[in-house]
């Protein structure tokens, strides 16, 4: 396996107030690429710095990334330092200059004289387009040796690299499938299923369980196992059924969008102590307004009556974490949203605010459909970060399941 080292950038990040989630990113992605990273980096904006490191990364491995000092201000001089390294000028590259200049006026309505230092590509290097933002990346082959510059934000390098990912792939790259469940605890899931997962001894598996996400199994082996991959991933999904809520990069939110989406159908969120977060979740989704209707975020008693006309006498009764609470916000915010479907949320997300009776992290949540109202009351741990955000897990897979139980109704009915 070949090496290669990540150089990630910026004085922001080695002072704590970024992140830098590019590494991670990357170094997952080299290790499919079939490259094993030696090191990962974070480096101060400084050029004698980044010239010491950027040799020395040269000196240890065959494939060199930096991330970050892309951009046009002074503090941005990646490109400066790696030219400097391998003894190659920077040549002002004037197709770039014009459509940095053509997009800052579009998006700016003037351009700074700055866009000619981002149009600074190193001899030799390949521009790589980026499509979001200004600073392109570079590509670079030298010596035996690879070199790619990427921009910093990770909204910029992720696609630039999606698209050069191909160009850096060894014959040591692997292939990776994951298969992401709710509801059956991860012992029993690898216990149940052990014959079908271990199955193949050359593939490597690896089980996730987090109380925000659900267990997840990843399936990793060489590229010429792919095939046997996907045959145990297939064997794997059939056994589980409902219990997956999805497959490799996708999440519920995108499962639930997809089988609404495919059906012609809607959905409505009527939210209490997940303040917003179905919807807000639902709302990251490119093309969201093709199933989503509306949401409410309804916390107050007086909001729950007034708004979603939950009557008095059940919150008097019951509470508003109760069922028959979430129950009738479901209900009046399916016909309020005129909606096919729709989802209520009410808990206690702590740290105050238990009972005995209803301790922290009782969370009632209900689902209502075209025909009927399920409910369920959860009794969820963890912080309030942590209840919320198992809440909204639950809460999506409920839909999730409704939704699918709905559609085999309605299948049914036509036979
Ligand atoms: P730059 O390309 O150096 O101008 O980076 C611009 C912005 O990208 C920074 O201010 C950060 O917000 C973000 N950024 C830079 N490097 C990283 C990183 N390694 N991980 C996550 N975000 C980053
Ligand atoms: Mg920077």
């Amino acid at each position: 396996m070949k090496n290669a080292v990540i150089l990630a950038i910026g004085n922001e990040l080695v002072e704590g107030l970024i992140l830098d989630t590019n590494s991670r990113y990357l170094s997952q992605k080299l290790k499919l690429a079939g490259w094993y990273v030696i090191r990962t980096e974070t480096l101060p904006d400084n050029f004698e710095i980044m010239k010491d490191r950027v040799a020395k990364a040269l000196e240890d491995a065959e494939l060199l990334i930096t991330t970050g000092g892309l951009g046009p201000t002074d503090d941005d001089i990646t490109r400066e330092a790696v030219s400097a390294v391998i003894n190659r000028s920077l040549v002002i590259n004037n197709n770039l200059v014009e459509e940095l200049t053509k997009r800052a006026l579009k998006y700016y309505g003037k351009s700074a004289k700055s866009v000619s230092k981002q149009a600074m590509i190193i001899e030799g290097a390949e521009i790589l387009d980026n499509p979001v933002g200004t600073a392109p990346g570079q590509f670079l082959q030298i010596g035996g040796k690879t070199i790619i510059l990427l921009p910093g934000p990770p909204s910029e390098l992720i696609p630039i690299f999606e698209n050069v990912y191909e160009k850096i792939k060894t014959n040591d790259s692997l292939y990776t499938r994951r298969i992401k469940t709710i509801g059956i605890p991860e012992a029993i899931l690898m216990e149940e299923y052990k014959d079908v997962i271990y199955s193949n001894p050359e593939i490597t598996v690896a089980t996730m369980a987090s109380y925000e996400r659900g267990v997840e199994v990843r399936f990793t082996g060489p590229f010429i196992l792919k095939d046997s991959i996907d045959t145990i991933c297939s064997r794997l999904l059939l056994l589980l059924g409902d219990s997956v809520y999805a497959v490799d990069n996708s999440d519920i939110q995108d499962t639930v969008y997809n089988t609404l989406k495919k059906n012609g159908l809607t959905v409505s969120f009527a939210e209490s102590c997940t303040g917003g977060l179905l919807s807000s979740t639902f709302v990251d989704l490119p093309g969201a307004s093709d199933v989503y209707k509306g949401g409410i975020v309804a916390y107050s008693n007086d909001s729950k009556t007034e708004i979603l006309q939950v009557c008095k006498e059940t919150i008097e009764t019951y509470g508003a974490v109760s069922e028959e609470c979430v129950r009738e916000m479901a209900r009046n915010c399916r016909v309020l949203f005129n909606s096919d479907f729709s989802v209520a949320v009410s808990g206690i997300a702590g740290p105050s605010g238990g009972t005995e009776e209803k301790p922290v992290g009782t969370v009632c949540i209900a689902l209502a459909t075209p025909k009927e109202v399920f409910s369920s009351t959860q009794h969820l741990r963890g912080d309030r970060n942590s209840i919320r955000k198992r809440s909204t897990l639950l809460a999506f897979d409920m839909l999730r399941r409704g939704v699918l139980e709905w559609l085999r109704l309605q299948e049914l009915s036509r036979k």
